[in-house]
């Protein structure tokens, strides 16, 4: 049904009328400006005396920020102080994110997040976000009406089961919503006084966790089955009655939940699992950059993924979907190029034990191979993508018996962080002489190799999923479907310009991040209001319309509010 009102945004620039007072103000990060308010602010609001005299622009204060930003060493150190930004002023914080946000996004997520979140419950110093356990169940309406705002556009949550590829976590898994939004924010201007962080603590199966003594989450085994779900279910009821547009995005859930909880709900709620769902589409738009390289036709290739989990067959679905759609075949034929290899070999149909539904529509109808080596020899990849989990299983052979029979050979090593990735950038350039087409999931620095300069490119799924996510909201959708993440991968790839092909670069520039978001997310709208899943008017300029809704972190003007 169409909605009257369209997306509302808070204005940047008209004066905002504060109630608060003094250090209230200070000790708010959506309202402290720090040493940036002006004379008639200090007069008026009560902050006379509580600053150093001198009135610093929010230039200078970024230029203070990373004076003593980079004084740290320890990416660890340099989060916690990222953080502790964050929780002082938030405006400056996305202000020193946005401009320095190559250098920042490996510590604000993967790989530094991962760390932050095994140290969780020791470095823990603020609330930020909220946390629902296993003991509101039955209450959990209750709780959220704790959150102080009724306008909520975005929650990020996860159970904490599978933090990148670290495993269970539980509570500490904190760190990922959090990050993830920080991403949303910086990436495609969704508003941060609007975005929810939410660990749902259902327990942990961590003994490390469950014996610290500084563990912050219930010392509880997981649930499963029905009491995992009933406790998901209260929550997304809870959640679309208090904010009836808001996005859920599933984060970080294992495989046996990731996939039953996207289809349980992608149809009822506005939702999208970015494991899934992200990864597919942006390992895609790797592809499709890289078709352009080689200038051939992905249904001309055999693919080999290394890892037959949520992010390997959400990568193989989308690959199968835009191979499907591009070369008017069906998805059933585009799955033959695709050949799995999990921790007990080749996905094939005949394997005792059974498959996991997840992975049944890519069982091989052919004889085991219980190594990936095995697997390459016969299937002559020219593409393979590793989503394992597991350091260095793209070993000096499995890659150089690759590019034997395929001259420019495609390898992503998509596991995260970098300690886990199938092979680095160096091993990949250095097996195939610089032949490779590079990426992988946490970023490599640039490899010099015969006098010229290989650029690996990093599968991010920041590419896409803040810009999907900005559409959804703009346009206030309905629901987040395939194609939508589709038209996302196939506007990234186009976006990739000739200069980063020819350095073997298959994505585009990661600080173009905010024009990126803003082609994507115009896309997703346009899809949006083609379909019918849009409940906003359409605008005339949809992409004047998504620019204008994005967030720019600058200091509005007060004024005090009659008490
Ligand atoms: P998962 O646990 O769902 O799946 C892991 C899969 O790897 C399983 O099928 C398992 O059987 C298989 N596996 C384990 N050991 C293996 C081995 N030695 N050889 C072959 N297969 C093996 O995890 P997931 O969610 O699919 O994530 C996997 C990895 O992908 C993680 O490291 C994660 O960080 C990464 N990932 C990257 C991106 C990205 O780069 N954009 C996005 C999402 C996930």
């Amino acid at each position: 049904m169409l909605q009257e009102t369209k997306f509302h945004l808070p204005s940047a620039t008209d004066p905002l009328q504060v109630t608060e007072r003094g250090l209230e103000i200070l000790n708010n990060p959506c309202l402290n400006k720090g040493t940036s308010f002006n004379d008639e602010e200090r007069e008026t609001l009560g902050l006379k005396g509580l600053l150093p005299p001198f009135r610093a622009d929010l230039e200078e204060q970024v230029q203070r920020v990373m004076e003593n930003y980079r004084r740290h060493t320890d990416p660890l150190d340099k989060y916690t102080f990222l953080i502790a930004l964050a929780d002082r002023n938030s405006t400056l914080f996305y202000r020193v994110l946005m401009e320095n946000l190559l250098e920042m996004t490996p510590i604000m997520y993967t790989p530094t997040v991962g760390y932050a979140c095994q140290q969780f419950g020791h470095i823990y110093r603020k609330a930020r976000g909220m946390y629902i356990h296993l003991h509101h169940k039955g209450r959990i309406a209750e709780v959220l009406d704790n959150w102080p705002s009724d306008e909520v556009d975005i929650i990020v949550i996860s159970d904490g089961s599978r933090i990148l590829g670290l495993g269970d976590l539980g509570a500490n898994g904190m760190g990922i919503p959090i990050g993830k939004l920080v991403l949303y924010v910086a990436g495609a201007g969704l508003h941060p006084d609007r975005t929810l962080p939410i660990l749902l603590d259902v327990g942990t199966d961590n003994e490390e966790l469950l014996n610290d003594p500084l563990y912050l989450g219930i010392t509880h085994r997981r649930v499963h089955g029905d009491e995992f779900y009933e406790i998901v279910d209260e929550f997304v009821q809870a959640a679309t009655a208090r904010w009836p547009n808001v996005l859920i995005q599933w984060e970080d859930f294992t495989n046996d939940k990731a996939f039953p909880l996207l289809n349980r709900y992608r149809d009822e709620v506005l939702c999208f699992n970015d494991d899934i769902q992200g990864t597919g589409a942006v390992a895609l738009s790797g592809l499709l950059a890289s078709m352009r390289v080689i200038d051939e036709h992905l249904s001309d290739q055999r693919i080999v993924f290394c890892g037959a989990g949520s992010a390997a067959v959400g990568i193989a679905d989308m690959i199968c979907a835009g191979i499907a759609d591009e070369h008017s075949m069906s998805t059933e034929e585009a799955r033959k190029l695709v050949w799995m290899v999990d921790s007990r070999g080749l996905v094939t149909t005949t394997r005792e034990s059974g498959l996991e539904k997840h992975k049944i529509p890519y069982a091989r109808d052919e004889a085991p191979a219980a190594e990936l080596l095995e697997v390459v020899k016969r299937v002559k990849p020219t593409i393979l993508i590793g989503a394992s989990g597991q350091a260095h299983t793209f070993t000096e052979d499995v890659v150089k018996t690759m590019h034997e029979h395929c001259e420019q050979p495609i390898i992503f090593a998509l596991s995260n962080p970098t300690t886990k990735a199938e092979c680095t950038a160096v091993e990949a350039y250095h097996w195939t002489s610089g032949a490779a087409i590079f990426a992988s999931g946490s970023p490599f620095p640039a490899v010099r190799l015969n006098g010229k300069v290989l650029v690996p490119g990093q599968g991010n799924n920041m590419f896409i999923f803040p810009g999907v996510g900005l559409g959804a909201v703009v346009c206030g959708a309905t629901k987040v479907t395939d194609e939508m993440f589709f038209t996302a991968a196939k506007t990234l790839a186009h976006m990739v310009t000739k200069e980063e092909l020819r350095a073997g670069t298959i994505y585009p520039d990661l600080s173009k991040i905010r024009q990126i978001s803003l082609a994507i997310a115009a896309a997703v709208c346009r899809l949006a209001w083609d379909e019918g899943l849009a409940q906003y008017p359409e605008p005339d300029d949809i992409r004047q319309y998504v620019r204008d809704c994005m967030y720019h972190p600058d200091y509005r003007p007060y004024i005090a509010a009659e008490e």
